[in-house]
Order: C-alpha cells, then structure tokens, then sequence
C-alpha cells in the first residue's frame, strides 16, 4: 500500500488521560495549487494586506473561489432543484461513524477503471457486520497520492476525464440501506471521471445524501471504528462548499 507520505496524525490526549484519540485531517489545504474541476474559478487571493500602525499591526486577505474544488461539500441541491442546501443542512448529518472500503489494491491494478460495485459493499458488511445507522462512507482509490499532479489526478485524456468512481448499481445499493449521511471519496466526483448522465450524483441528492469530494486518504484508516466530522462553510445558497474533514480515532 502507498500510505507512506505526508503524514499528519495529532495525537490529543484528554484531560483524563485514559481516554486518547487520534486525529486524523482529510482536508487538502486551499491554496494556488489546489486541484478544481476544469472550466471553475481556482482559490486565489485577490488581496494580501498588511498594514502596520504606530501601535500595532494586521494582515488580512481577501480570496475568491468557486465552491466545487479541494477538499469540498456537495449538498443534495447541486443536482436537485428540492434539495437542501449547504447550509439547510442538520448539524447531526455532519458527525457519522466512519466505514472504510478500501480499494487501493485494485486500483493500483486496474487504474481508472475501478468501480465501487455491490460486491465490495457487501464483502465489507460480511467482514465488519451491517452499516450502522449515521455512516459516512469513505472510499478509497489511492488517488491522494497523485494529488501534487493535477493531469494525473483528473486522469485527463484531452478533455476528458477519466478517474475511478462509484457505479450505479452500488449508488442505488447505499441509497436503498438507507443508513448513511453522506459518501465521500479521493477523487473529484462521486461519478466516475467519464460519466455522461452523472446518475449517482442525481440519485444522491434527490435521496439527501451529500457527497464528500477530494478527501485526503493518505494515512492508514481501518474499515470501521472511528467518527467523522465534515464541516462545510456555512454558505447561505451554496450548492457545495469548502469542507473539513476529520477522522476521529480511538486509540
Ligand atoms: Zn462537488
């Protein structure tokens, strides 16, 4: 497996000291380099300020991007007129019991190609028991690891794009279990990269689940046994926003 850089653990231990947790940040960080999807507004500062007075000083900035890049938030009404926005979003919905299908494996060995399939869904349950009421679903492709290459990353050929996804048939398997919040991934879409219909997307938002995009898998996660926090920017009519996200383990 290639969990082998950037790591970034904070290891928090409690006030009581018997109870630590570990935690785990799966937020790239906005900055110029971050990956968008193409033809949306990259992060960038518009203004960098800093003013110094005879008592003091202060920097501020100023940026502008749009609300589908980085580690981002897809609310329900991104692909469904009905659906809630980001910021219509329950609180609860946003802390969820993590479940990990990892499929690094097999996309190392069948690259774009890989699909998140009923299969895999089901393998997970006979090893872990049921999905439990709350998940946040995570699904790893070992696509974090191309991060600092934005072509490789997006999988371009041309126009088109061409990374690894979700297929149809497990979308509708997850929307029929009935007991998660929201799904997210290391790639730029919950659809597969060469998607023409965007059908998880739509069946997803009209089934209110969101969707976590271009999360940072790059440190060992187990299947089950940790929380997550999602915490989107709270824009008032956006369809997606700027997320972030931690895994919360015990250790
Ligand atoms: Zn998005």
């Amino acid at each position: 497996m290639a969990f082998k850089l950037f790591w970034f653990l904070i290891v928090f231990v409690s006030s009581q000291g018997n109870c630590e947790k570990i935690i785990q940040d799966l937020t790239w960080s906005f900055g110029n380099d971050t990956i968008y999807w193409p033809g949306q507004r990259p992060f960038n500062f518009t203004k960098q300020q800093t003013v110094a007075e005879s008592k003091y000083m202060y920097s501020v900035n100023e940026f502008c991007a749009a609300e589908h890049g980085g580690t981002h938030f897809d609310a329900p009404y991104h692909f469904y007129q009905n659906g809630l926005k980001v910021s219509e979003i329950d609180g609860f919905r946003l802390f969820g019991k993590g479940a990990l299908v990892n499929l690094t494996d097999e996309s190392e060995k069948l690259g774009r190609n890989v699909r998140l399939t009923v299969a895999h869904l089901q393998d997970w349950e006979s090893k872990n028991g049921p999905f439990e009421n709350g998940t946040i679903l995570l699904v790893a492709f070992g696509r974090s690891k191309l991060w600092t290459n934005r072509s490789q990353y997006l999988d371009l050929e041309g126009e088109s794009l061409n990374f690894p996804g979700i297929s149809n048939e497990a979308a509708q398997w997850i929307v029929d279990k009935g007991t998660f919040y929201g799904v997210g991934l290391d790639t730029p879409s919950i659809d597969p990269g060469n998607t023409t219909d965007y059908f998880v997307h739509t069946l997803f938002a009209k089934n209110s689940l969101y969707n976590l995009e271009n999360v940072k898998l790059l440190d060992y996660l187990p299947d089950k046994g940790f929380e997550i926090i999602a915490a989107p920017m709270k824009i008032e009519d956006g369809t997606g926003a700027p997320t972030r996200i931690f895994a919360i383990l015990n250790n």
